[in-house]
């Protein structure tokens, strides 16, 4: 049995071409990137060199680049790096700085702030998306006060895949922060967890109008454990790692420079234009895909906006039956899909997503998220749907709700 991934939202496979470029940073360029000797230094030259890759993908300066080990330290060190710059500096008055971000973000940026405010480092504010997973431009707006050092709103939602206006938000945020400067008042940091828009949309950081664009290297067919922090120059952040003097002094710790050059070269892939024509082809395997399940299987929804959504994500919700269920079965036939983050999905409460969309705690575990790839083909997807629609059938039996009535 040919098993099917459609997770891809979980990790993609490292692509050959990635992998080929990284190989040697195993074995023969070994090096530490800090040493002043040979080995460092052509282990240093191949870390610029992904360095510049990235600068290139987001149009920005390549110090502005500090590599990671994913998307969950780069988050981290928004939140957490962002007070302590913040407590660093004198103040006059004993007011907590205020952030604002939003209920669906990726767990390491809603924890980080969740915990700092419980620590009573800072007040926070969490904008719910409305019920099609999008946050309002007005919401944000309305939810700045004086005190607010930071906002940060997640690109694309990694469970529903819906697209956020960051764009838009970008360019309040300049306006207000030239207020804010002719007032002297401190500015405005603008964060993204762009993690699932690098595929797929535009990441130029000047056009977003971001300070600060954190992203990971498995999500687009470059190894785990890697991934970067755009930091705008200027920006009032100070490191969380202490130790070496790596990274603009921003992230202690050895570089892995397998996983780095890896990262470039990932990124590296992405413009070209066999990568660009793929993404049509994904397009179009997604909505093939969304009409069948939503036509062929009785009291079945998309979570989420169908028009601003990610090319590659599906997810949809089926009354009367659980999640868990569908994703076990669909298991055995070597169907890999999953009922939200991979980070949390051993958890049994529902997604705090799907929640933050308005639906019940039924509705939230009845919802199966299907993310497709560039290796994804029609064929894989004809062979899912069959199997999903035998699979909601006797679920639904098992559970009495006998409603389906499959054309
Ligand atoms: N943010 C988002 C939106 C994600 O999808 C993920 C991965 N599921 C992360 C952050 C965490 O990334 P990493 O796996 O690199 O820690």
């Amino acid at each position: 049995m040919k098993k099917i991934y459609l997770d891809y939202a979980a990790t993609t496979p490292v692509d050959e071409k990635v992998l080929e470029t990284m190989l040697p940073y195993f074995t023969q360029s070994y090096g530490n990137a800090m040493s002043v000797h040979g080995f460092g230094q052509e282990a240093l030259e191949a870390v610029d060199t992904a360095r510049a890759k990235a600068a290139l993908f987001f149009r920005c300066s390549a110090s502005e680049i500090i590599f990671t080990s994913g998307a969950t330290e780069s988050n981290n060190l928004v939140v957490k790096g962002s007070l302590r710059s913040f407590y660093s500096i004198p103040r006059k008055s004993e007011e907590k700085p205020h952030i604002i971000t939003t209920k669906f973000e990726h767990h390491c940026v809603l924890d980080a702030c969740k915990f700092a405010e419980k620590d009573g480092l800072a007040e926070v504010t969490f904008i719910a998306p409305n019920k099609e997973g999008l946050i309002s431009l007005n919401d944000v707006k309305k939810a700045i006060k004086p005190n607010t050092i930071l906002i940060s709103v997640m690109y694309v939602n990694n469970e529903i895949g819906t697209v956020q206006p960051v764009e838009e938000i970008g360019k309040v945020i300049k306006k207000i922060n030239i207020d804010r400067k002719e007032n002297k008042l401190p500015q405005i940091v603008y964060h993204t967890d762009a993690t699932q828009a690098i595929n797929y949309f535009n990441c130029d950081v000047d056009t977003l109008g971001v300070d600060l664009l954190s992203m990971s290297a498995h999500k687009i067919y470059g190894p785990k454990g890697v991934g970067l922090l755009y930091t705008r120059k200027g920006t009032p952040i100070k490191r969380v790692q202490d130790g070496g003097d790596q990274e603009f002094k921003l992230r202690a710790g050895t570089h892995n420079v397998p996983a780095i050059v890896g990262l470039g070269e990932a990124i590296n892939m992405i413009k070209t234009p066999a990568t660009q024509k793929k993404i049509e082809q994904i397009k179009e395997l997604r909505d093939y895909m969304i009409k069948r399940v939503l036509k062929e299987i009785p009291k079945s929804y998309l979570n989420g906006s169908q028009e601003k959504r990610s090319p590659n994500n599906a997810n949809f919700r089926f009354d009367d039956v659980e999640g868990e269920g569908l994703i076990l079965s669909l298991d055995l036939d070597g169907i890999a899909a999953s009922t939200g983050s991979a980070c949390s999905s051993g958890a049994l409460d529902p997604s705090h997503v799907l929640l933050s969309l308005g639906l019940k705690h039924e509705q939230a575990h009845g919802s199966l998220r299907v993310t497709i790839g560039k290796h994804t083909t029609k064929k894989e997807l004809d062979i899912m749907i069959d199997k999903l629609k035998e699979v909601v059938k006797r679920l639904r039996k098992i559970s009495g709700n006998v409603l389906a009535d499959f054309q």
